[in-house]
């Protein structure tokens, strides 16, 4: 049996009931594995003597004590009692607040081991809090080192104790190593069963930083063995290579209206190399806010598609997935590439002519909304899939993907950059491509805060620069009035900002409007017919008009630091100076004050996400937050990172010594992946 089989309810524990269970429950904690690895926040230590006269200034006492005296303070019935004790080095007292009934547990001349927080009161030494124990019973909470745990509901220390105690004696005693005998001994690991007990009830405190590691490594261990399962078997799957002139790509790229950045070439060339491979690709590209990623994938796909394959795009909104559709046409349907839009809201009339295009190989390339890859598609030869804004899909829908091809080439697109922790989890077994540079001639984006109440100030700016030709954005947290929360929401400040700005025409845009309706409202907004456009944060990715030079997000505290970073990348896209305004509430939090902070100093999306990865932490900003992918019981990304590299280190070099893992000291690692891959697809 190995830790993570151990997936009995705790409930099954001696000495645990429902009640108790229900009350772990609350600390996420319902399996024994949950359990053993409900690591001790602090380690109380009852085995060093400490006497009373060592804590006459006060501090922890720890020591084996004689009851000399009894007596009250106050009066009856509200009087509390007060025990003295002596141990031989000084005298103490034990304040029994609600605990009188201790008159009879603890008569004159008995003995005691007593644990406390003494302070000196009154002219003596007293505790309120202390536990105690006879001193002619053998010691059961004395002479050893406690475990001080994380608690909730109507949990205690010693509840966590026995319930803990039960799981080590009943489980855990007994549990097989998933680490291979290689990696334990290179490390100078204890044994699985070693470790959790040392972890939870150490002989010294000496002994906890190793038990722990080794914990956080086993965690680490098996998420990077299932990594570098896939990347290897990537490797392992060859491939027809693509052996062309690129003939069609070059077309194209001279054909655009602007040369591609630097940073552009490069990444496309680093796309390039893997794609005409005889290897599957799977690649992240990453760069800021306008960088200009889209084109960067229609070119990755066009040596796929000269070759005669198929490519498909996805994008998370309709929206943007129509803007790239109409990009591309425009970029590539004079090369003679036949591009298809495909969503959820394509009409049965359009869809089964298209769908029987897609299959039979008259589209070139599908670009659409999720419903690119529900069941009724099918390609003819799907050869690479781009996910643009992949920070938006789940994990299964990024696996239902590739699965409508054999071994497509994967082009993951994020503009929120990838911490490098993450980089090594979540996408560990992919090439990064980074995209630095932004096109030429954008001109810095200039952001300020204004309090509501100030938002007149901003609304006069937006107004000259509606007078003087340009377009803005005003976005809002909510689609329409609640009342339960007194926010501005966007249907009513449509109706006040087109009062406001009269004549410029103004239109409302949030996602409980038609896919028609938004499909005109944005081409009036593209053509600048309509001037202002009153939006959720539906807009917050890809919409690109560059003629827009103002944002405005009012309540921005209720978005994140991420969210208002794309925001913010909707304007400075054209050769207009452009203008973010973040109006907030009265009343901010601490961490809202950090963000907004955040936003005004740093323009680098990269410096961004570090900041909001400090700030929120790393299973947030994956978005992977409710796929459990990353929740980690004992190991901490922001402090493992030695331990994750090693953990990684090992198995590559285990897999690329023994892909199939068919050795036999690594017999246990082949049932560990597949454990764990049947977990990822639970998600
Ligand atoms: P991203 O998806 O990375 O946020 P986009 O692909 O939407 O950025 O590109 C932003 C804008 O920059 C678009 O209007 C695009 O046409 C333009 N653009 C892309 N590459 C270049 C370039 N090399 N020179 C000038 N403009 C460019
Ligand atoms: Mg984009």
């Amino acid at each position: 049996m190995y830790l993570d089989e151990l997936t009995a309810p705790i409930v099954r524990l001696k000495g645990v009931g429902p009640k108790r269970a229900d009350d772990f429950s609350k600390l996420g904690l319902t399996q024994v594995r949950d359990l053993l690895l409900h690591i001790p926040r602090e380690y109380e230590d009852r085995m060093t003597p400490v006497p009373f006269r060592a804590v006459l200034g006060g501090g922890n006492a720890n020591t084996v004590a004689e009851v000399v005296a009894h007596d009250y303070v106050g009066r009856p019935p509200q009087h509390t009692l007060k025990v003295h004790l002596d141990d031989g080095t000084g005298t103490a007292a034990l304040v029994c607040f609600g605990r009188n009934f201790l008159e009879r547990s603890l008569p004159v001349g008995k003995k005691i081991r007593v644990f406390g927080a003494f302070a000196p009161r009154y002219g003596e030494l007293q505790a309120s809090q202390f536990e105690f124990e006879p001193a002619e019973t053998p010691a059961r909470a004395f002479g050893k080192i406690l475990p001080l745990y994380p608690l909730a509901g109507g949990l205690t220390h010693a509840a966590v104790r026995t319930a803990v105690e039960a799981a080590l004696a009943g489980y855990a005693r007994h549990l097989d190593d998933e680490l291979p005998d290689s990696v334990r001994s290179r490390n100078r690991f204890p044994s699985i069963a070693d470790a959790l007990e040392t972890i939870h009830f150490p002989k010294t405190l000496g002994d906890v930083p190793l038990a722990r590691e080794r914990l956080a490594y086993g965690e680490l261990f098996s998420l990077q063995l299932s990594i570098a399962k896939r990347a290897i078997d990537r490797a392992a799957r060859a491939r027809e290579p693509i052996a062309l002139p690129v003939a069609l790509r070059d077309t194209v790229a001279s054909s655009l209206p602007f040369p591609l950045t630097q940073d552009q070439q490069t990444v496309l060339d680093e796309i390039h190399a893997d794609v005409c491979a005889d290897r599957p690709m799977a690649r992240l590209l990453q760069g800021d806010v306008g960088s200009g990623k889209t084109l960067v994938a229609f070119l990755a796909c066009l040596p796929a598609i000269e070759a005669g394959f198929q490519a498909a795009m996805m994008a998370p909104t309709e929206l943007l997935a129509r803007q790239h559709a109409e990009n591309a046409a425009r970029y590539l349907e004079s090369a003679g590439v036949r591009v298809a839009f495909l969503s959820g809201s394509v009409g049965e009339a359009g869809r089964r002519p298209l769908l029987e295009a897609i299959a039979d190989g008259r589209v070139d390339l599908v670009i659409g909304t999720h419903a690119v890859f529900s069941a009724s598609v099918e390609f003819r030869r799907l050869r690479i899939v781009v996910v643009d804004e992949q920070q938006r899909f789940g994990v299964l829908q990024r696996l239902a993907l590739t699965k409508k091809g054999t071994d497509p080439d994967l082009l993951l697109m994020t503009a929120t950059p990838i911490p490098r922790t993450l980089a090594l989890t979540v996408f560990g077994d992919m090439n990064v491509s980074t995209i630095k540079t932004m096109p030429p001639g954008r001109q810095p984006i200039e952001t300020h805060l204004a309090r509501h109440g100030n938002e007149k100030k901003v609304y006069d700016w937006v107004r000259r620069e509606l007078d003087a030709g340009r377009q803005a954005y005003f976005v809002y947290p909510l689609i329409e009035r609640s009342d339960a929360v007194e926010l501005r929401d966007a249907e009513s400040m449509h109706e006040t900002l087109t009062g406001l700005f009269a004549p410029h025409a103004t239109a409302l845009i949030h996602s409980r409007r038609s896919e028609d309706e938004k499909r005109r409202i944005m081409a009036s907004f593209v053509s600048g017919e309509i001037r202002v456009l009153v939006a959720t944060s539906i807009v917050e990715v890809g919409v690109d008009v560059p003629n827009a030079t103002c944002l405005v997000v009012e309540h921005a505290e209720r978005f994140g630091l991420a969210a208002l970073h794309q925001l913010r990348g909707r304007v400075g896209r054209g050769r207009h100076k452009s203008y973010a305004f973040f109006v907030y509430a009265e009343n901010l939090t601490e961490e809202a004050k950090d963000r907004l902070k955040v936003l005004l100093s740093e323009s680098d999306g990269f410096a961004i996400a570090e900041h909001d990865l400090r700030i929120r932490g790393p299973g947030e900003l994956s978005g992977m937050r409710q796929s459990g992918y990353l929740r980690f019981r004992v190991a901490d990304l922001a402090r493992d990172m030695a331990i994750m590299n090693s953990a990684r280190a090992a198995c590559f070099e285990i897999l690329e010594n023994d892909p199939g893992l068919e050795a036999s000291e690594n017999a246990s690692l082949r049932q560990l992946i597949d454990r764990t891959r049947s977990e990822e697809e639970c998600v």
